[in-house]
């Protein structure tokens, strides 16, 4: 089992972690991850500490799967269902917070559509000392790390590399609404810092302004932003966080910026796919695409969500 220790009590963003904390957490996953295939004891690591998911959003994977880690790893878990929560009764997010983490929370796993609010709540359990760590599950469009720890877990089983070796040598091309997704936000910086070769492709409006991705290329077109390519990872448009729609039909999109077998040829042959979910097939991706699982990882990414998170537990929670 890999030693260490991290730099910080909270998870906030990729950006917030140093390069041993991430080296770290994927050797932690990485450990798990072999540990649940060979189907080995896990140890009760958090036992007596006490996680709460507190989910402001939908979610299948992400929630499912802190739960499951949680409960591999023996902590007691609580799934505070919102809507008939005090926060429908008015009560505001610093009071949520710090009641939950004075009745023994170790942990809150939060996702919230409002940017900030990770960093909000470490400040007010901070305020009134309560020893708590706040583990983004997914904060508006600024960042997922989880996901993003999950998806390079994913790549570094498949290519048989060490979090240390890294993904050198290796292309990535994000596709679709990347502008308002924190999935790529996330991924941009994770997948960077180890390493691999960065392309972003979509619709001009849903493509994020140039200044905040400086040393990231852009395609001109799905067949030039997918021209050498080893990993294609696909995204829904958020029409959540657009105000004014997309802009154009699911037909529209599919036809211009659709990945299928036929629009894969334009990246290197056996190029992989991924997708954090949930899908939408026929619109950023063709199901008959979603489901060959020659060139998807799409399941392999659901799969390493458990170890990534168990990982994630353990280091922010162990004593
Ligand atoms: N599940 C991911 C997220 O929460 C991706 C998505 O919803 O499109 O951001």
């Amino acid at each position: 089992m890999p030693n260490g220790g991290l730099s910080r009590l909270h998870l906030d963003s990729i950006a917030s972690l140093s390069d041993g904390d991430i080296i770290y957490l994927l050797e932690l996953a990485q450990y798990y991850a072999a540990s649940l295939k060979a189907g080995k004891k896990i140890e009760k690591h958090l036992a007596g500490r006490t996680q709460i998911n507190l989910f402001f959003e939908t979610s299948t994977r992400t929630n499912s799967s802190f739960e499951l880690a949680g409960k591999k790893l023996g902590a007691d878990i609580i799934k505070l269902p919102i809507q008939s929560s005090s926060v429908q009764k008015g009560e505001n997010l610093r009071d949520t917070v710090q009641t939950l983490a004075a009745m023994g929370a170790d942990a809150l796993i939060v996702r919230h559509r409002e940017e900030g609010v990770i960093r909000f709540m470490a400040e007010a359990l901070s305020e009134v000392g309560l020893p708590c760590a706040v583990i983004n599950a997914g904060e508006g469009t600024k960042g997922h790390p989880t996901q993003a720890l999950l998806d390079a877990l994913t790549l570094l089983n498949h290519f048989g590399r060490t979090p240390q070796q890294g993904l050198k040598g290796l292309r990535m091309t994000i596709c679709g609404d990347i502008r308002h997704s924190r999935v790529a936000a996330s991924n941009a910086e994770l997948m960077t810092r180890l390493g691999a070769e960065l392309r972003f492709v979509g619709p001009a409006h849903m493509l994020p302004d140039e200044d905040f991705y400086p040393a990231i290329s852009r395609g001109n077109g799905l067949k030039q932003g997918l021209a050498g390519a080893d990993i294609v990872m696909a995204l829904r448009i958020q029409l959540e966080r657009m105000e004014d729609g997309p802009g154009l039909s699911n037909q529209d999109y599919f036809q211009g910026w659709g990945l299928s077998h036929q629009t894969m040829q334009y990246a290197k042959p056996g190029a992989l796919i991924m997708h954090p979910g949930p899908i939408n097939r026929g619109v950023e991706i063709d199901g008959t695409l979603a489901d060959d699982r020659n060139h998807s990882l799409i399941l392999d990414q659901v799969a390493m969500g458990v170890p990534t998170r168990m990982a994630v537990l353990d280091a922010f929670l162990s004593e």
